[in-house]
C-alpha cells in the first residue's frame, strides 16, 4: 500500500485535500470518480508526460468506471498561450458524445499543464471541476496548491487567467524519477524559500538531506513535498487572493523574475533565478540591519549544497544583460507587483519570518545585485 499523507487546504466550500505519497497514480480512479458525477474524465497533459503517465492514469480512471479521454499539447512554457488554450478547449468541446458540466478535468503534468488545464477547466462551460496531478517537484510544492490558473500573453507571463481551485490534488513522488536533470532544482529553490519565510525546522530538514535530495528516492521526496504543501496550504488558506501574507511567497522573486526576464527566459531556470533572488534579498536585509550576515551564509550554503547558484558566475549560460544592475532595476519597476514604480520587497526579519517592504531604495537594490557579481 502506498504511504499517503493528506493535507487539507482550508478554503471553506472551496477547500480540498492534497494527497502526497508514492504510487498514487494507480489509485487515482476512485478519487477522480468521486468528482465526476456524469462518469466522464478528460486528462489534459503535455506531449512528454502523455507518453510516461497518461496510460496508467487513464487505466485507473477506467477501472473506476469512468469514460476517459486524453488531450495533449506540445510540452514547454512557450506553448502556454492562448493558441494552445484554444486548441485544447476546442478538443474538449469536440469530444463525442459532448461533455456536460459533470465532466472532470484531470490536469496531469508540470506547472505549465496545471496552469493551462486549470484555466480550461475554469472557463469551459463556465467552469468544470478539476483535479490536479502535478508531475514536477516545482508544480507539487508550488503551483498545484493555490488555485492560480492561466496562460502567458505577449506582454508577459500569466497575464491571462483566473482563480479556480482544484477539487483535489494528488502528488505521486514516484513520477519524479523521470524528471530531466535540473528540473528538481526548480522545486528545491521554492522549498528553501518556504523554509526562510515560514519554517526554520524545514530549513534544518533541507540542510540535513541537502546532499541526498538532488537524487533522492521517492519516499524522502514525498516527505519534503508534504512539508511544503502543508506550509503553502496554510499561507493560501489565510489569503486566497493574494492581498496579504500570500505576498510572502514572492520572497526571492522580485530580483529572480527580473533576472529571468533580462535573460529572455533562456540560459537560466526559474529555480536558479529564485536562488539568486533570495541571495539578493538576504543581502538587502543585511544592509538594512534586519538579519545577521551569518543567516545569509547559512542560506547560501544550503543553496550550494543543492547545486543551486548563489552568484551570477554559477550560471554559466547567463547573458550579460541579466547581470546589469540598471537593466534589472528597470524591469523590477515595471513588474506587475510594483505599485507606481515602487518595487516591493519581501525581506526576512530572521530565518523563518519575513515582512513586505515598500521603501527599498534603488541603491540598496543595486548593492544587492552587485553582491551577486562577486
Ligand atoms: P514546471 O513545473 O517546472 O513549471 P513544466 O510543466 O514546464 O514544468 O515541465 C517541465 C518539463 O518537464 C516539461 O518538458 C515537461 O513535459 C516535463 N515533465 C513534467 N513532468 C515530468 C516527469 N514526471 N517526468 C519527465 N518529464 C516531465
Ligand atoms: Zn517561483
Amino acid at each position: 500500500m502506498p504511504v499517503t499523507r493528506k493535507i487539507r487546504v482550508e478554503l471553506g466550500q472551496r477547500g480540498y485535500d492534497v494527497a502526497v505519497g508514492v504510487g498514487l497514480l494507480d489509485e487515482i480512479g476512485t478519487e477522480a470518480a468521486s468528482f465526476a458525477p456524469t462518469g466522464r474524465a478528460v486528462i489534459i497533459t503535455d506531449s512528454n508526460v502523455r507518453g510516461l503517465y497518461a496510460e496508467p492514469v487513464a487505466a485507473a480512471c477506467g477501472r473506476a468506471g469512468l469514460q476517459t479521454h486524453v488531450i495533449d499539447f506540445p510540452a514547454g512554457e512557450q506553448h502556454k498561450n492562448l493558441a494552445t488554450y484554444g486548441q485544447v478547449m476546442e478538443g474538449l468541446l469536440g469530444l463525442a458524445p459532448p461533455i456536460d458540466r459533470g465532466a472532470l478535468i484531470v490536469a496531469l503534468g508540470g506547472g505549465v499543464v496545471g496552469d493551462l488545464a486549470g484555466f480550461v477547466a475554469a472557463t469551459a462551460l463556465r467552469g468544470l471541476d478539476f483535479i490536479n496531478v502535478p508531475t514536477t517537484l516545482l508544480a507539487g510544492v508550488d503551483a498545484a496548491v493555490g488555485g492560480k490558473t492561466g496562460v502567458d500573453a505577449r506582454g508577459g507571463k500569466n497575464l491571462i487567467g483566473a482563480f479556480h481551485q482544484p477539487r483535489a490534488v494528488v502528488i505521486d513522488a514516484a513520477v519524479l524519477k523521470t524528471l530531466p536533470a535540473g528540473e528538481l532544482g526548480n522545486g528545491l529553490a521554492e522549498c528553501v524559500k518556504h523554509a526562510v519565510i515560514r519554517d526554520r525546522s524545514l530549513l534544518d530538514f533541507i540542510e540535513d538531506h541537502a546532499e541526498a535530495l538532488p537524487a533522492a528516492e521517492p519516499p524522502l521526496l514525498a516527505e519534503l513535498i508534504a512539508r511544503n504543501v502543508a506550509l503553502k496550504a496554510a499561507v493560501v488558506a489565510g489569503d486566497e487572493k493574494e492581498a496579504g501574507q500570500r505576498a510572502h511567497l514572492n520572497f526571492g522573486h522580485t530580483v529572480g523574475h527580473a533576472v529571468e526576464a533580462a535573460a529572455g527566459y533562456s540560459g537560466i531556470s526559474h529555480g536558479q533565478a529564485v536562488a539568486l533572488g533570495m541571495v539578493a534579498a538576504l543581502h538587502v536585509a543585511v544592509g538594512r540591519g534586519l538579519i545577521e550576515p551569518a543567516a545569509v551564509r547559512r542560506v547560501r550554503n544550503v543553496l550550494s549544497a543543492l547545486s543551486l547558484p548563489v552568484r551570477f558566475a554559477d550560471v554559466p549560460g547567463l547573458p550579460a544583460s541579466a547581470r546589469d544592475p540598471e537593466r534589472l532595476a528597470e524591469i523590477m519597476a515595471r513588474d506587475k507587483k510594483a505599485r507606481a514604480g515602487v518595487v516591493r520587497f519581501v525581506l526576512p526579519t530572521n530565518l523563518g519570518n519575513v515582512a513586505v517592504f515598500d521603501d527599498v531604495t534603488p541603491d540598496q537594490v543595486s548593492a544587492a545585485v552587485r553582491s551577486l557579481r562577486q
